[in-house]
């Protein structure tokens, strides 16, 4: 099925780990529960490019509250597989977070190193508050202390692609999460 709507990735994709339906579905529940949290009170959604982009719109599609979109660029991973422990912002946020109720906006996490990093930095620009949603989270993650208010699936051990997350650059456009085979990496 992948192979024949993709027939110049499916071969590089092993499978499918959350489906279109899956991720649709899960993000309207998290929407919900946004708009009840934040009842009554100005929203800023903070997203971590390039990844972030599709749980953004997606998500942002289903809140119904007072809510506005900021980006932030930074790097951790370079072109490999392995988080470096090194985040560098490439870009930084328009907004000023003085008072401003805050929701990061993730695609995965991973070691949680790039967002402990992200919410001491966000945290001492003076937000009125600051939570996390992501919509995918590595078993390594429990090894940070790093509160996810809102998550969307906690998923296993492998590197994945599709749904914003790139290897390369590649996959991003995928509607679904898949492993990606090792052979497209060398492993
Ligand atoms: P961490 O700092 O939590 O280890 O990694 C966070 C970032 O690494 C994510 O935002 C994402 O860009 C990248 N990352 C972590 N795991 C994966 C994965 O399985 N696939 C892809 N494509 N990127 C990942
Ligand atoms: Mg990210
Ligand atoms: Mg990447």
């Amino acid at each position: 099925m992948t192979e024949w709507r993709y027939p110049e990735l499916g071969q590089d994709l092993v499978r499918v780990v959350v489906s279109e339906e899956d991720i649709q579905r899960r993000l309207a529940e998290i929407a919900a529960q946004i708009d009840e949290d934040y009842a009554g009170s100005e929203l800023l959604l903070v997203g971590v490019l390039k990844g972030a982009a599709f749980v953004m719109s997606d998500l942002m599609r289903h809140l119904h509250g007072d809510v506005a979109m900021d980006w932030m660029a930074v790097s951790s991973y370079g072109a490999g597989t392995q988080s470096s422990g090194v985040v560098r912002i490439l870009k930084d946020l328009d907004t000023d977070l003085t008072g401003r109720h805050v929701l990061i906006v993730e695609d995965i996490i991973d070691s949680g190193l790039t967002l402990s990093w992200l919410l001491s930095n966000l945290r001492s620009r003076g937000p009125a508050s600051l939570e996390v949603a992501t919509l995918l989270r590595k078993p390594d993650a429990a090894k940070v202390q790093v509160d996810v208010r809102y998550l969307g699936f906690d998923v296993a051990n492998e590197f994945v692609v599709g749904y914003g997350l790139d290897y390369a650059e590649r996959y991003r456009q995928l509607p679904f999460v898949a492993v990606l085979a090792p052979h497209v990496y060398g492993g």
